[in-house]
């Protein structure tokens, strides 16, 4: 639910309603507007006797926050968040994110070339996977921690920010410390107990949307990861499941729109998996961009035909350079830049 505060209600009266929603089991988390100021109250507790906050002093109303998912809604958080990844990085902002690179580290020097490509062309976070979740248990797994090194010199020779993902609970700790933003695919995005150790982390959050998961059921995995004290998520459309087979997955662009509309956190989109065929990665990279996605997370290798994963998907350097030129301008006409 949410706690409104009358106008004027002083700094004492707020910090009571606080600790007697925090007495009562709810997390709480206060909102500070110019004029008003609220408090999220969040917890499983439908039969508290409300009249105990409601005839607080200072308190005006209390309106029940009614989606399943709270800390994740519309109804919470009116403004979109704007996450800050570091180094003058933000997404959900009018400046884009554009994240790039293989899908899994293959060998330092072929990736730091092509880690200096994407930079060049305007890329503002580097992708690559140490920990790789495959279909089969006989393709390659990835480098793991030796992954985890090669990302970490990319970094010191590019200064661009990490996105990586990882797959098992015991793995958090070490992906934290070199990760900038930490993945959860969409394999894993209702393994709870991986949602609920990257909600501990203070890196933000990269959300991939379930195979076959509903709007809902992502961002009820989003509230996973908020209610234990890690907010900043950002969501990421992959394509889904359906009975069409000539690409990969199929992208719901619509969902971007949609969860623009009831939630706060930002969404970006990401046409490599969404499609499986690099020729068809431009249009729908544009399409998600004018749709209003706030960024893409793009395969690019260096020779797509010996990638070792998703070859078939990702771009060639040069035509990531194409990419970048074709959604400048789309970014352009939607009120947004890369
Ligand atoms: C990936 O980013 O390489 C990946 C495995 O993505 P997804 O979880 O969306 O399939
Ligand atoms: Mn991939």
């Amino acid at each position: 639910m949410i706690v409104i505060l009358k106008d004027g209600a002083t700094k004492k009266q707020i910090e009571m309603v606080e600790k007697k929603l925090i007495e009562l089991g709810f997390k709480t988390h206060p909102i500070y507007g110019e004029i008003k100021t609220v408090i999220g109250a969040v917890g499983d507790k439908r039969d508290i006797n409300k009249n105990l906050i409601l005839l607080m002093e200072g308190v005006e109303e209390i309106v029940p926050i009614m989606r399943p998912y709270k800390l994740a809604s519309k109804e919470l958080y009116k403004q979109p968040t704007v996450i800050d990844v570091g180094d003058g990085v933000k997404i959900g902002g009018e400046k884009l994110a554009i994240m790039a690179g293989p899908c899994a580290i293959e060998g330092e020097r072929e990736f730091i070339e092509v880690a200096k490509k994407v930079k060049n062309a305007g890329a503002n976070i580097l992708r690559g996977g140490a920990y790789k979740p495959r279909s089969s248990p006989y393709s390659f797994q990835g480098l793991e921690i030796e992954g985890l090194k090669i990302l970490a010199q990319a970094r010191r020779e590019t200064g661009l920010l990490l996105v990586t993902e990882v797959v098992d609970t015991r793995d958090v700790e070490t992906v934290d410390k070199y990760a900038d933003i930490i993945q959860i695919g969409a394999r894993n995005m209702q393994n709870f107990r991986l949602l609920k150790e990257v909600g501990s982390s203070s890196k933000p959050a990269l959300l991939k949307r379930g195979l076959a998961a509903t709007i809902t059921e992502w961002l009820m995995a989003a509230e996973y990861i908020m209610s234990e004290g890690n907010e900043k998520v950002i969501l990421c459309e992959r394509g889904i499941r359906t009975y069409e087979t000539a690409t990969r997955n199929t992208m719901d662009i619509s969902a971007i729109p949609v969860i623009k509309e009831i939630s706060h956190l930002p969404v970006i989109a990401d046409p490599s998996h969404a499609t499986g065929h690099s020729k068809y990665v431009p249009s729908m990279a544009k399409a998600a961009i004018a749709a209003g996605a706030d960024g893409l997370i793009v395969e690019v290798h260096q020779d797509p035909p010996n990638a070792m994963s998703d070859g078939e998907q990702s771009l060639y350097p040069d035509e990531f350079v194409n990419l970048m030129d074709e959604i400048s301008k789309v970014a352009q006409a939607v009120g947004r830049r890369i």
